[in-house]
Order: C-alpha cells, then sequence, then structure tokens
C-alpha cells in the first residue's frame, strides 16, 4: 500500500517509549491496520538504516519478528509503520501478576505458566538467530519489545534501532528504564571491547527472568550508578532456590 501519501486515521494510542509514541492506526483508503511509531532525534546513520529495504523486507520473512512495512518523514520526526499486535509482554505479565504498574505489588502468586515461557524463549531465541544471521544485532531485547497477539503468536520488535538513535545510553535512563544492558556494554574493556550478539543473549535472560519472577531482577537502588555497578560486579541474577520453576528452566536461565 501507498503510505506516502499520509492518509492515516489514528486509532487509539499505544503506549510511549522514551523515543516518541506509538498509535494503531488505519490507512484511509485500504482500511489496513497497523501500528505507527513516531520516533524524534534520529541521527543521520539512523535515517538511512531505517530506510534499508533490504533489512526491512528481509525480516518479513521471519514469523517470530514483527512485520515492518516501511518509514518515511512526517511533521519532522521519522514514521514507522509495523505489523499491528495485541500487547506487550511488560503489560501482559503485570497484568497476570495482578499488577496496576510497574511498581506496584504482584497480587497473583501462581508462577507465570512454563509452557508459556517456552514459547516466548522459542520465538525470541529463532527471532534474534534469524538477525544475527544477517549480521544485526538487536540491542534492545526487554520485555516491552516483545510482542504478543490473540492467535498466540509471539514477535520481537525494534532491532537495531537503539544504536543509531541519539544518545541512547543516557535516554534509556532518562524515561526510567531499567538496565538490561550487559556489563560489557556498561563498562567495555580491553578484553571486552564492545558489543556482539553475546550481549542480546544477556538481555534474553534478564527479560525471562522478569517475567518468571514479575519484576526487574536488580533491585531498585539508590542511584543509577549503584544499580550498573551492581549489574557489572555482581554475578547474574539467578532464581530463588524455592521457585517452583523447573530444574530444565533453572538450568537454562544459569547458561547465559
Ligand atoms: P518501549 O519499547 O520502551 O516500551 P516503544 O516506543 O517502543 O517503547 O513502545 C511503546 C509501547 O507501545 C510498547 O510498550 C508497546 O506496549 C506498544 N507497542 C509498540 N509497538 C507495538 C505494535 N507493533 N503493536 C502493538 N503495540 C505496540
Ligand atoms: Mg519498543
Amino acid at each position: 500500500i501507498n503510505i506516502e501519501d499520509k492518509t492515516i486515521d489514528v486509532i487509539k494510542d499505544l503506549g510511549r517509549g522514551a523515543y516518541g509514541i506509538v498509535e494503531h492506526v488505519r490507512h484511509t483508503e485500504s482500511q489496513f491496520e497497523m501500528a505507527l511509531k513516531r520516533i524524534t532525534a534520529v541521527s543521520q546513520e539512523g535515517k538511512r538504516f531505517l530506510m534499508d529495504r533490504d533489512v526491512l523486507e528481509q525480516t518479513r520473512e521471519s514469523d517470530s519478528i514483527v512485520k515492518y512495512y516501511g518509514a518515511l518523514f512526517g511533521e519532522g520526526d521519522l514514521w514507522v509503520f509495523m505489523e499491528i499486535m495485541d500487547a506487550s509482554l511488560d503489560k501482559f505479565y503485570r497484568k497476570y501478576y495482578g499488577m496496576e504498574n510497574e511498581n506496584s505489588p504482584i497480587v497473583t502468586i501462581e508462577p507465570f505458566p512454563e509452557s508459556v515461557l517456552g514459547k516466548i524463549a522459542e520465538n525470541v531465541v529463532s527471532a534474534l538467530d534469524f538477525l544475527y544471521k544477517r549480521r544485526i544485532i538487536h540491542r534492545d531485547v526487554k520485555p516491552s519489545n516483545i510482542l504478543i497477539n490473540v492467535k498466540g503468536q509471539v514477535k520481537l520488535c525494534d532491532f537495531g534501532i537503539s544504536g543509531y538513535l541519539v544518545n541512547s545510553i543516557a535516554r534509556t535512563f532518562d524515561a526510567g528504564c531499567k538496565p538490561y544492558m550487559a556489563p560489557e556494554r556498561i563498562n567495555p574493556s580491553k578484553e571486552n571491547p564492545g558489543y556482539d550478539i553475546r550481549s542480546d543473549v544477556w538481555s534474553f535472560g534478564i527479560t525471562m527472568m522478569e517475567i518468571a519472577i514479575g519484576q526487574f531482577p536488580y533491585p531498585q537502588a539508590q542511584t543509577l550508578f549503584d544499580q550498573l555497578k551492581r549489574v557489572c560486579k555482581e554475578d547474574p541474577p539467578k532464581l530463588p532456590e524455592n521457585s517452583s520453576y523447573s530444574d530444565s528452566f533453572k538450568d537454562f536461565l544459569a547458561k547465559w
């Protein structure tokens, strides 16, 4: 469909992130429904990446990646059109545990069903594998970037974008986000100079742990600096000893 003419109707707001807003929209002419992400502060490099049709088109081959329909510049922002899904996992697990918002207590004590965790893991691993084979690092694996729909599909979104955004690490914290990033990304060293796919695996482990226990696995620290220090200095978080999850799930989380 031709979205260049920008004739779209907004159905409702879906959420807000550090870089802009996401809306459920309908293309007026075709009545096709999509999610529209309006991103502000995109670097030159980012503009090039997001316009890279090869990358966008390739991801259509994976059932575990949210489909990207295209991007264009509108009203000074970058508009990214993508497949509309029904919920992100951060909201889904909070609802499951009966939490009103991200800081409220867990009401349901039943653990999150392990079969669902398995299904999530299967799809995220498949999506990451697909990206890595094409030399794309995701860079922002976290519960809100894993989307689900009523068909029972689980898909990863927002790959590769964060690395191109202006001042992305600083903004992550402005928005009150939690550090899903791996120690080597917070504190690069000679032996561990930067960022490769293993950093995504770290974030994936933190994400699975968060869903399994209903909260971000690093306790809220006094300052951001303290929290980052814990990520770098402490052993990776573990499931509590008395947790009712299976040994194979515990082992899975202990592997990363
Ligand atoms: P973040 O991922 O940090 O929450 P985003 O700007 O990427 O910030 O997204 C904001 C919210 O919009 C997400 O938390 C998610 O709930 C919702 N969302 C994003 N993309 C889609 C989509 N394709 N379909 C449905 N909801 C979406
Ligand atoms: Mg996102």
